[in-house]
């Protein structure tokens, strides 16, 4: 699936995050629990690797209440693993939970609590994460505009909260960088793509493969199929007949069962699920770096064979 991911912006953002860094202790990226992978930011990525510039991150793993509590838990000890980085499992639901950033901020920067100096957080995510909804939280009032479609607009902020943090909102948006094209459709699946920019047959094709295959008895419950289809096709027609989505000569609307299977999954229709285990990222990432290394391998070739006619 191709999505044009404004090189620009994402330049501009890690600009941007590169000049305040220095200024902050920590980071505080938000991510969803349903793709704690593909909604992370890779310019935090990058930056951590620059040397002077690797901040402690906590990684709040937003809307647990969607996802797969044990696949969260394994993305928990996964994270936790990486040098610098604190996982925290947070539903927005429950306010306490989200409360508890603030204790892990001062325990992260115990030299600015010593000298009774406010800790310094700058929060990011990528847009549809939570993270509007949990500065309101944090800061018990209504300070960023929290809304269902992915942001627009957003402007840098200082907030200081009462228990010692300071949160630096990140300026510009953050947009996922996409070069493993499974992020794109679980991107696309959890609604962190704007609608008017999708192919729903497409991404509810790829739904179905997966969840098929990770959560069949979700599926057949839900819709009451007593068994799933051969392949996608066969079981996207299974609930469209199911759900009486016919057109003239009884043929099933297959538009209108894949726009079905996506809203279900995202109003959490289908019980808590999530896209992306460790394991699964891992294997991912190796077919990428193969499949990037046979493309410059390609462009070399290219290359020298130009460079060989041109003589
Ligand atoms: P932002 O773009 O990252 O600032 O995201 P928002 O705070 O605007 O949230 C995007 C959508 O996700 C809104 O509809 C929120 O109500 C919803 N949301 C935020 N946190 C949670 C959560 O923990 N669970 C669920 N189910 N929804 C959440």
């Amino acid at each position: 699936m191709a999505i044009n991911w404004y090189p620009g912006h994402m330049h501009k953002a890690q600009k941007e995050i590169k000049q305040a860094l220095p200024g902050v202790d920590l980071i505080i990226e938000v991510v969803d629990a349903r793709i704690p992978f593909s909604s992370a930011n890779p310019v935090i990525a990058d930056l951590s690797q620059t040397k002077g510039l690797n901040k402690p991150i906590i990684k709040v793993i937003n809307k647990t209440d969607l996802a797969d509590p044990t696949i969260t838990q394994l993305w928990c000890d996964y994270l936790d693993q990486q040098q610098g980085v604190k996982a925290l499992p947070v539903t927005a639901n429950k306010p306490e939970q989200v409360k508890k950033i603030i204790a892990l901020c001062r325990k992260l920067a115990p030299h600015r609590v010593e000298k009774e100096l406010p800790v310094r957080a700058m929060i990011m995510g990528i847009p549809n994460v939570g993270k509007s909804t949990i500065i309101n939280i944090l800061s018990g009032r209504t300070i960023a505009k929290v809304g269902n479609e992915p942001a627009v607009t957003q402007r840098q902020q200082r907030i200081d909260l009462d228990e010692g943090v300071t949160l630096f909102d990140t300026p510009g948006i953050l947009w996922p960088k996409i070069e493993n094209s499974h992020s794109s459709y679980r991107l696309a699946i959890t609604g962190a793509i704007k609608d008017t920019a999708l192919d729903y047959d497409d991404i509810a094709f790829y739904a179905m493969d997966y969840l098929s295959e990770s959560y069949q008895a979700a599926l057949q419950e839900k819709f009451g199929l007593t068994e799933l289809g051969q392949d996608a096709l066969a079981s996207l027609e299974a609930i469209g007949r199911k759900r009486g989505c016919l057109k003239a000569g009884g043929r099933v609307d297959l538009d209108k069962v894949c726009k079905i299977l996506i809203h279900e999954y995202r109003n959490a229709g289908l019980g808590t699920i999530s896209l992306e285990t460790p394991a699964m990222i891992e294997k991912e990432l190796i077919e990428l770096a193969e499949k990037i290394r046979l493309k410059e391998e390609k462009k070399a070739a290219r290359k020298k064979n130009f460079k060989k006619k041109k003589r």
